[in-house]
């Protein structure tokens, strides 16, 4: 249900939120009384289900289709969000992909199209978005990182240094627009049920489960009250931080 308005009046820009987390963060703001732009790459429908969702809780939001690897696309999706509204206050940026692969497997283009994704994505959103917050002087950025970004996990040596990569990018922006009243913040979720975890087969599923205390994966919903957190007014002394939501798996 529509918690009381903490967010009224502020926009939201949510990337990949068309289906998992992204989609839980894009409800759960929206519940908080934020206008959410609902960004995904392809998935159309999804993104439709994510907007009917947002509406049946008496929220408000629009599509926003870009591919956040694209400089160009995402600064005409942005100029556009901005033509509509006044402002644009709340970025998260979670929109990514996963690569399972050996170092000595992984091709050029794989490193690059998930570079290109997860941390030219995070980098390009960003840039998009800044001019106007600090302008205004108020903002809330949150990335999603990952527990590989910090505990690191044999075959995603490609995938931990992107969201390494968006870790320290985190910090360093932080200390840059602090000063500006914006904060700069990430999640680092653990093993989260959504379909970039289906794969996962019962015996790999078994194994990461042996290794987080709270014995079962998160849910989207876990990580959206971190985010939730973040943006609300609790957190307004809160930047340059990680949230771990990762049932302790990484402490
Ligand atoms: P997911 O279910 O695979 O969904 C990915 C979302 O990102 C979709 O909405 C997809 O859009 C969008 N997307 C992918 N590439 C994009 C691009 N280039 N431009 C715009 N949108 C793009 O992912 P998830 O599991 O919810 O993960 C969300 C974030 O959390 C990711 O950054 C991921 O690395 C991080 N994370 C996840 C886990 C986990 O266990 N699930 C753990 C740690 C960190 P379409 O629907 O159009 O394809």
């Amino acid at each position: 249900m529509k918690e009381p308005g903490i967010l009224d009046n502020r926009v939201a820009l949510v990337t990949g939120a068309s289906r998992g987390i992204g989609r839980a963060v894009a409800i759960r703001l929206a519940a908080m009384g934020a206008f959410v732009y609902v960004n995904y790459l392809s998935n159309e429908e999804a993104a439709r289900e994510t907007l009917e969702a947002v509406e049946r809780i008496g929220g408000r939001g629009a599509p926003a289709p870009f591919d956040v690897a694209q400089t160009e696309s995402v600064r005409h999706a942005t100029t556009k969000i901005l033509k509509e509204q006044s402002s644009l206050d709340i970025l998260v940026n979670n929109a990514g992909m996963t690569m399972n692969a050996l170092v000595l497997r992984t091709g050029e283009a794989d490193w690059d199209a998930l570079m290109n994704t997860n941390l030219k994505g995070t980098f390009n959103c960003c840039r998009a978005v800044l001019r106007g917050m600090l302008r205004r002087r108020w903002g809330r950025i949150v990335n999603m990182v990952s527990v590989v970004a910090e505990g690191g996990n044999a075959g995603q040596a490609c995938y931990g240094a992107s969201k390494a990569g968006v870790l320290g990018f985190t910090r360093s922006l932080a200390k840059e627009v602090g000063s500006r009243n914006i904060c700069v913040n990430a999640v680092a979720p653990g093993f989260i049920e959504t379909d970039m975890t289906t794969e996962l087969d019962g015996k790999n599923r078994r194994r990461i489960l042996e290794q987080v205390p709270l014995g079962r994966m998160g849910n989207p919903g876990d990580v959206a009250a971190a985010v939730a957190f973040l943006v609300s007014p609790d957190a307004e002394y809160i930047t340059g931080q990680v949230i771990r939501v990762n049932g302790g798996l990484y402490m």
